[in-house]
């Protein structure tokens, strides 16, 4: 590391080394306590090392850079020099906090260590100078049990077992009969102490640190090392954090709310990171520390007893919160701490907040002139919209389940929507069940950072403990799950895999559903309903004046449909379908697969019977039995899009997929076709492929036999002639699939253009009509100038072009492809988000020749990536016309295409 870079960054006392726009050096945390600092709110004071250290110290098999343990001194005088008191002073003791902070926050995933620098001496004084014994030695308690957590390593052996030291706290608690740890005397803490000291000695064979500067490089090293402990890098995978970024460590005097019925610490949000309603929000605990609130250790209360207990300092966090919310201009969420009614800012950042929350306050953030439409848009992932169309309960099924007495109890709404699903325990169980196809709902105490995967796997986390800020609401509000906290009238008891709820018990795989919205807890399971923008959009069955969050989601997507370039069209098969996309405000269909309705009904006798033919004629003779059926469809769909474009693609998978495949199958189609078992047989086994995905497909398939291609066009042009009689105005787009070359587009394109040209003139009508062709092929894209002389349109097939890309089945490639992006040896999953080196590169070699031999030529995507944001950006920076992606992603894409647009 350049001797240059600075190593410490000291903030304190009204003056800070660097400001908010430092994040990717200072980490977030360290950013906001430098900006803080500056703008005269009081923040203990201390230093960051940057994460350029980090770094460093991970590229150089954890060694530090010269240099850093002098800048580490100086910085520390700086703050003794600050607070007039000295680090491992045995008088007048100066104590640290050592956090971590990464450039984005990973809450709770990396270590925190407070209360550095006691030991045996330095406890007599702090007790001398607190007057407060028991504030001493409970401060002691805590430092031993974190330093041995965070630093020395002493875990607990298994899921089910506390924590060693846990226990012996439990069973102090226990000896003396009170239920929490305030309850305990000066002498039972340091007994504890005592007690724990002999537990880290016994178990890992080594004396608990004594030296304060051994302590601090002890907890220094340990931050760093928490960047890459297991959940921390579960949490940046499941996030898309890069893992070079590195985390920094904030040093910091400590404040303490320990101190006795005048000191608090607590979490406030500006706004409700649930519903996103502009309430004062958060939740205190008096005579507590640190994370006391986070773990669930007590269930907390409510951020307005504060007013009662302590207006001072209510006040004054009330005015701070308000400032930090205006000079941030967003939510805020900010960890404090009350020290004999003096307040103290330790953290502020951006709140995690649910889907709905976060276009609330986008949508309010505007109305309040506090930020701009475009920073709105912004403001909301895409796929956060995904909640705001998740089911809700049935509100008679919940009437019913409460008449029945399933209501278990009430908890805390942390996260909406309804999840239903069977109980698990452990976190490591509700991750085995997922991948074995169950729902689950995962039940615990409280959850710790170590649960993630675990709340990610279940469709719902519930806890018996913990509040709104609770460790499990938080992670649930930022994964988007559904959630309960402190659900007290839950008894867990994890070895026997077991809940209670007064004289009811639930076991392990029983049933439970959990009301997001309202907090309550059923057991059993419940009916679901539409949410309710679908029951505004799309079943109409709400009135959108009875529905403020559809009022706010039809707004913000105005303002998406104002600022994007891209079209928005969806994948629909059939009419239903079509008809959630248009809900959604959809401009089109971007793929309609034909083959889709070939499947349904008595339809697939006709398929086989066409397929298995002998002859041109007996090809006809079935085929004349699906036109009437296939025309049906399309008019369905083309009227149910109005004047919109249709693209429909003429078949394309291998005919085989459609073959019957069983003995019973064979012997009734032979029967219904009037030919001989035998024959039948060997002619289903002369269609098997060895390689079907690069076989008889696609236009390969209206090569061979023209009439298929004949019969599809036959039914889109009547259905559409029909339509035009009617005084409609449908608009379909014919797309022929897997050319590579400009003569099967052109030989299809005959097909087509002469039966478009029949049927129009049977019907005495004129229909607006297009014909185009997928690219799917790198050889299409590297022809894809003279293909263009062919086509009205392109649309890209980025599945089938992945794989021919790549030479990658997508069928084939779970056995491999997961492990490829663990080990960095792709950077993702190729078939979520489009592989731009590759994939994206042929396409722009197609966009580019296509455009420069037909100036105009439609263009879109119509590949499973149309509905992903990050693929969705690029076809906006390639400039397609248009992405098309499945109904329920058409807001989604909207939105991705918006911040798209703003993002260039
Ligand atoms: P996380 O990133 O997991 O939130 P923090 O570094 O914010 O971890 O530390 C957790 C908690 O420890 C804080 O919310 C705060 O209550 C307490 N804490 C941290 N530093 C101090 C300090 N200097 N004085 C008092 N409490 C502190
Ligand atoms: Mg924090
Ligand atoms: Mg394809």
């Amino acid at each position: 590391m350049a001797t240059k870079n600075r190593l410490t960054y000291s903030f304190g006392a009204g003056k800070a080394d660097g400001h908010a726009r430092m994040r990717d050096l200072l980490g977030g945390k360290g950013a906001g306590l430098h900006e803080m600092t500056r703008i005269g709110i009081p923040v203990p004071p201390g230093f960051t090392i940057p994460t350029e250290v980090c770094n460093y110290f991970y590229a150089h098999r954890q060694h530090y850079p010269n240099g850093l343990e002098k800048a580490v001194a100086d910085a520390l005088h700086k703050v003794e020099n600050n607070l007039g008191r000295r680090f491992g002073d045995p008088v007048n003791p100066l104590l640290l906090s050592v956090r971590s902070g990464a450039r984005e926050s990973m809450p709770g995933m990396m270590d925190t260590v407070l209360n550095l620098g006691l030991n045996d001496h330095t406890v007599e004084g702090l007790a001398a100078q607190s007057k407060n014994p028991r504030f001493a030695y409970d401060s002691y308690r805590r430092f031993v049990q974190m330093y041995a957590d965070v630093v020395l390593g002493l875990k607990s052996k298994d899921k089910t077992a506390a924590n060693p030291l846990t226990q012996i706290l439990e069973s102090k608690k226990a000896q003396r009969n009170v239920r929490l740890d305030t309850e305990l005397s000066a002498d039972d803490l340091r007994e504890l102490v005592s007690a724990y000291k002999r537990e880290i000695k016994s178990r890992l064979g080594k004396e608990f640190p004594e030296d304060p500067y051994e302590q601090l490089w002890g907890a220094i090293s340990a931050v760093f090392g928490s960047w890459n402990n297991d959940r921390a890098i579960a949490y940046r995978e499941m996030y898309r954090i890069p893992h070079h970024w590195g985390t920094a460590v904030n040093v910091q005097a400590m404040v303490f709310g320990n101190l006795g019925d005048d000191c608090a610490t607590g979490v406030t949000f500006t706004r409700d990171p649930a519903t996103g309603e502009k309430n004062f929000y958060g939740e205190f605990l008096i005579n507590a520390q640190g994370e006391d609130v986070v773990a669930g250790i007590r269930t907390p209360r409510a951020i307005s007893e504060l007013e009662q207990t302590m207006p001072k300092a209510y006040g004054e966090l009330r005015r701070v919160c308000k400032l930090l919310e205006k000079h941030f201009r967003e939510m805020q969420d900010i960890e404090f701490t009350i020290e004999n009614h003096k307040l103290w800012l330790l953290q502020t950042r951006s709140g995690k907040r649910t889907g709905f929350a976060a276009l609330r306050i986008a949508v309010d953030m505007v109305g309040e002139r506090i930020i701009s439409k475009h920073e709105a848009l912004l403001r909301v992932e895409p796929d956060q919209l995904n909640q705001l169309l998740r089911p809700i309960f049935d509100l008679q099924g919940k009437q019913r389940a409460q008449r029945e007495g399933h209501l278990l109890g009430r908890g805390l709404a942390a996260g909406p929507g309804a999840a239903t699903g069977r109980i698990v325990f452990h976190a490591a169980d509700a991750v085995e069940w997922h991948g074995r196809g169950e729902r689950v709902v995962l039940c615990r105490i409280e959850t710790s950072p170590d649960d993630i995967r675990g709340m990610d796997a279940a469709q719902g986390v519930l806890t018996a403990r913990g509040g709104m800020t609770s460790h499990a609401a938080l992670v649930a509000r930022q994964m988007g799950k559904v959630c309960i906290a402190g659900c007290e009238a839950l008894q867990i008891d994890y070895a026997a895999r077991m809940l209670h709820v007064g004289s009811t018990e639930l076991r392990e795989g029983d049933w439970i559903s959990l009301d997001g919205s309202s907090g309550e807890v059923f057991r059993g399971e419940i009916q679901t309903l539409p949410s309710e923008i679908l029951q505004v959009l799309l079943t109409r069955s709400l009135d959108i004046r009875q529905s403020e969050i559809s009022q706010q989601f039809m707004k913000f997507m105005k303002w998406a449909d104002q600022t994007r370039k891209l079209g928005v069209r969806t994948n629909a098969d059939q009419p239903d379908q079509a008809a959630i996309a248009k809900a959604f405000g959809s401009e089109g269909i971007g793929l309609c697969r034909t083959e889709h309705m070939f499947f349904q009904g008595d339809r697939i006798q006709a398929v086989r019977e066409m397929i298995l033919a002998e002859d041109e004629t007996g090809r006809r003779r079935a085929l004349a039995k699906l036109l009437p059926m296939q025309r049906q469809d399309f008019k369905g769909i083309l009227d149910i899009m109005g004047g919109l474009p249709v693209t429909i693609r003429t078949l394309d998978p291998p005919l085989h997929e459609f073959l019957p495949k069983t003995d019973g199958e064979i012997r009734e189609l032979a029967q219904v076709m009037g030919v001989a078992l035998e024959t039948l047989r060997h002619k289903v086994s002369v269609l098997q492929e060895f390689n079907p995905m690069l076989g008889h497909r696609g236009c390969r398939l209206g090569i061979s036999y023209p009439e298929i291609t004949e019969m599809q066009a036959q039914a889109i042009f009547e259905a559409a002639c029909e339509l035009r009689r009617e005084g409609k105005n449908p608009f379909p787009e014919v797309m022929i699939p897997l050319v590579s070359s400009r003569q099967e587009l052109h030989e299809q394109r005959i097909i087509v253009e002469r039966v478009a040209k029949q049927t129009m003139e049977k019907f005495r009508v004129k229909v607006r009509y297009l014909i185009g062709t997928m690219i799917e092929l790198p050889r299409a894209c590297m022809v894809a100038d003279e293909i263009a002389e062919e086509a009205d349109f392109f649309s890209f097939g980025t599945n089938d072009l992945t794989q021919t890309c790549l030479g990658l089945s997508r069928d084939d490639a779970g056995k491999f492809l997961p492990s490829y992006v663990l080990q960095g040896l792709l950077p993702e999953d190729p078939f979520v988000s489009i592989d731009r080196d590759g994939v994206g590169a042929l396409m722009q070699i197609a966009i580019a020749k296509g455009r420069r031999h037909h100036k105009g030529l439609e263009m879109g995507i119509c590949g499973e990536h149309g509905g992903e944001p990050r693929s969705i950006e690029f076809c906006h920076q390639v400039g397609l016309d248009y992405v098309s992606c499945s109904p329920y992603r058409v807001a989604i894409a909207k939105l991705a295409a918006a911040q798209a647009a703003l993002r260039k």
